[in-house]
């Protein structure tokens, strides 16, 4: 079946924008992650995260702020992720965390790190979280602390996006088939948070959902101990927050 064509506006961004501002957490959890990564937050450095975009969404924030530019791939792993984007998207990239101005943060800012999780039934039950970040970002092994505000703005803010822009719809119940066919290589379940905060777990062979225990929240090298933390720190060049790795 085609898919409908989109009839996103810039205007919908900014609406979009108005309705997502809740933080993930009332902690600041770049203070875990920026010691590993030479001081600025993981999510906030395209060594690490590219920005992919709606172009119509860097059609707005061009009118707003001179913070977004173009991005320039400059290694094999960065041209690959330009090239596999659809032609409604780009990749774009913001000056730095120093020059960050909260309301011109993109979508994929305000969402990191998460991403809408569509079952093989097409449902949208909750956010999944971006794996391949999961030794970086502290706030994956931090979930039971996410804020169901922010779970519930993330929802509702893609529900928003998919009644006027189908492909996106379409994009994620690929990326949620793709974390099926990657935890089930694993042989791990996937945590997600369920559309009221709860944590959720899914068996990726069978797809079937169950709801988490306190044993369930994932936790990933090098956030499993203290130890593992304070070494991965040491090794990066960085320096400890004074709470260590507890929530602060
Ligand atoms: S969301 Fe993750 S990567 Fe981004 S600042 Fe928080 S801990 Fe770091
Ligand atoms: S706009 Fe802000 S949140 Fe987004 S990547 Fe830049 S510094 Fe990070």
């Amino acid at each position: 079946m085609k898919t409908p064509k989109s009839t996103i506006k810039p205007a919908d961004f900014a609406s979009l924008y108005e309705g997502f501002n809740a933080p993930v957490s009332r902690f600041d959890c770049g203070r875990k992650c920026a010691p590993l990564n030479d001081g600025e937050p993981v999510c906030c450095s395209t060594q690490n995260a590219v920005p992919v975009v709606h172009k119509v969404e860097f059609d707005l924030l061009k009118t707003r702020t001179d913070l977004w530019s173009k991005f320039k791939p400059y290694d094999y792993a960065t041209k690959q992720i330009v090239a596999e984007l659809t032609s409604d998207c780009m990749a774009i990239h913001c000056k730095g965390a120093r020059h960050c101005e909260r309301d011109n943060r993109t979508i994929a800012c305000r969402g990191f790190p998460f991403y809408p999780y569509i079952t093989r039934e097409r449902q949208f039950v909750g956010v999944g979280t971006y794996w391949v970040f999961e030794d970086r970002c502290w706030m994956m092994s931090n979930l039971e602390i996410v804020d169901a505000k922010f779970v519930s703005e993330f929802v509702a803010t893609y529900e928003a996006l998919f009644v006027k822009d189908a492909s996106e719809f379409a994009t994620y119940v690929d990326f949620s088939a793709s974390a099926r066919r990657v935890y089930s290589r694993w042989k791990r379940e996937i945590p997600l948070l369920g559309r009221d905060g709860e944590l959720l777990i899914v068996a990726p062979s069978s797809g079937e959902i169950r709801p988490g225990r306190k044993k369930d929240f994932p936790k990933a090298k090098p956030f499993t101990s203290e130890k593992e933390y304070r070494e991965a720190v040491k090794e990066a060049g960085g320096e400890v927050p004074k709470e260590g790795l507890r929530p602060s």
